[in-house]
């Protein structure tokens, strides 16, 4: 049976087909139309939200990985689609190139990433998709359509972030840098501060973001910088702290707080008096991602980067009422703004709030409530977050929210990518009920 990375998005009775090939995602594509199915992709499957679900087939880029080629000159490499980000590390550092930027993981496949805005923090960055130089698609009837700027711009503009409603992305190319060396600084600060100082430390770091303690004053800062210093992988070090802590220990201090919801506040305040100082020197793509094995249900807004602040104050005003059994930490980032009609950076330079719940812990009223701060404060969805907003809400948050919609039409008149969940999103179908807990019948 499929299911997403949280758990909580399942087709107990879709068919998953792995195509071996182009040729054969062609074929299994036109069988679907015959039949009369409706399609989804799936990447790695670790949207929260139910973008993939559907009671038709899902189709699986799983055996379509892998580096196609590199123009090391021009800094450009094809790759497959279903291709993992974690798998690209290496294989682009042969060549003497990398990812500009990565997000928090790497496990994701590229398209899957790139179709939601996944992003990673710093205000010169852009979101992954911005790293896309082209794209190739097969249509609803296996047909192969290419995107680039130069070669149909308006489906290069809307077809970097759409959801899997296009088509089927076989092919990414992407822009690269020269290979890069990271310093990550991890620190302790207290919030009122580090959100004082936020401009100044954004300015002064390549990429810098924090974590903040729910029931505590406490951030944890981290700061990457380029660096010709050597490699210092801190061996064990790493270990224990980005395995053991941060996953190991904090899963069974999350078991502790699922079962006795009152110790919530403690046992954050626990997790921040362990919060020191330590850095890291290791390549960018092994230094930007972390491990996450403690499964949770999360929500992220996209805000105008001066709103940012004030819609954390609101937040943690909302936590400090106590309402919610909370132990994860808050994330808060930066992403430059870009010109993707669907992405949530789209003309606007953003922060990024994210909230989690430890999974089987309630979400739905502490997440409503933070939607509705952050609505209040221009915020847009990430795509592959909980969210329950649809059609007119988004249309009104995305400019060129029109266009997306006369572009899917075209690529896909049929509506073979379509599900109802995505109806729904798009506004082609009356919302039925907030988007909460799916399965298909
Ligand atoms: C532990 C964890 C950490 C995360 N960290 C971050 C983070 O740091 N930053 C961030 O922004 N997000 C983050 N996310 C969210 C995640 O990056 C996105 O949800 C991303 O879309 C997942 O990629 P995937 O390969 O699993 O795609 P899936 O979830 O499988 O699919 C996502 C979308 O892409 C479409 N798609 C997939 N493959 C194709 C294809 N070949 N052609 C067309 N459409 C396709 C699907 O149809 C779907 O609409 C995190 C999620 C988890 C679970």
């Amino acid at each position: 049976m499929w299911k997403n990375w949280s758990g909580y998005v399942a087709c107990p009775h879709t068919r998953v087909l792995t195509p071996g090939s182009v040729a054969e995602l062609g074929d299994a594509l036109r069988q679907a139309a015959r039949d009369e199915l409706p399609v989804r992709v799936v990447g790695a499957g670790h949207s929260f939200s139910p973008l993939v679900a559907t009671e038709g087939v899902i189709v699986s880029l799983d055996a379509l990985q892998g580096v196609i080629d590199i123009d090391a000159q021009a800094g450009i490499a094809r790759v497959r689609a279903g291709t993992r980000l974690w798998a690209l590390g290496e294989a682009l550092a042969a060549h003497g190139l990398a990812m500009e930027n990565l997000g928090d993981i790497n496990v994701q496949s590229i398209a899957g990433a790139t179709s939601t805005g996944t992003h990673g923090t710093g205000i010169t960055l852009g979101n992954i998709a911005t790293q896309i130089a082209a794209l190739k698609f097969l249509s609803a009837d296996g047909r192969e359509v290419s995107a680039s700027p130069t070669e149909d711009p308006h489906l290069f503009a809307g077809g970097r972030v759409a959801l899997g409603s296009l088509g089927v992305l076989t092919e990414i190319s992407l822009r690269l840098v020269p290979t890069f060396r990271l310093r990550l600084e991890r620190g302790k600060m207290d919030l009122e501060e580090c959100l004082a100082r936020a401009g100044e430390l954004v300015a002064r770091n390549r990429s810098f973001e924090f974590y903040w303690l729910p029931h505590t004053d406490s951030v944890l800062t981290k700061a990457w910088n380029v660096t010709d210093e050597a490699v210092d992988k801190m061996g064990w070090q790493r270990y224990l702290s980005d395995v053991i802590l941060e996953n190991t220990a904090f899963g069974a201090l999350c078991r502790v707080g699922k079962a006795m919801p009152s110790l919530c506040p403690a046992i954050s305040r626990f997790c921040a008096s362990l919060l020191s100082r330590s850095t890291q020197v290791d390549a960018s793509y092994s230094m930007l991602s972390t491990v996450r094995q403690v499964r949770f249900n999360e929500m992220e807004w996209s805000l105008p980067a001066e709103r940012g602040a004030d819609a954390l104050r609101e937040i943690r005003a909302l936590i400090a009422r106590r309402e919610f059994p909370l132990m994860f930490p808050l994330e808060y980032r930066w992403v430059r703004g870009d010109d993707i009609w669907l992405s949530p950076n789209y003309g606007r330079d953003s922060v990024h709030i994210s909230v989690h719940q430890y999974v089987g812990m309630p979400y739905e009223r502490y997440f409503d409530a933070v939607q509705a701060i952050c609505l209040n404060h221009g915020g847009r969805p990430h795509w592959g977050k909980v969210h329950t907003l649809a059609g007119p809400q988004l249309a009104r948050l995305y400019p060129r929210w029109d266009d997306f919609l006369a572009l899917r039409e075209r690529m896909d008149p049929s509506g073979r990518f379509l599900s109802p969940y995505l109806r729904t999103l798009f506004g082609l179908d009356a919302v039925e009920r907030p988007w909460r807990r799916h399965e298909t019948a």
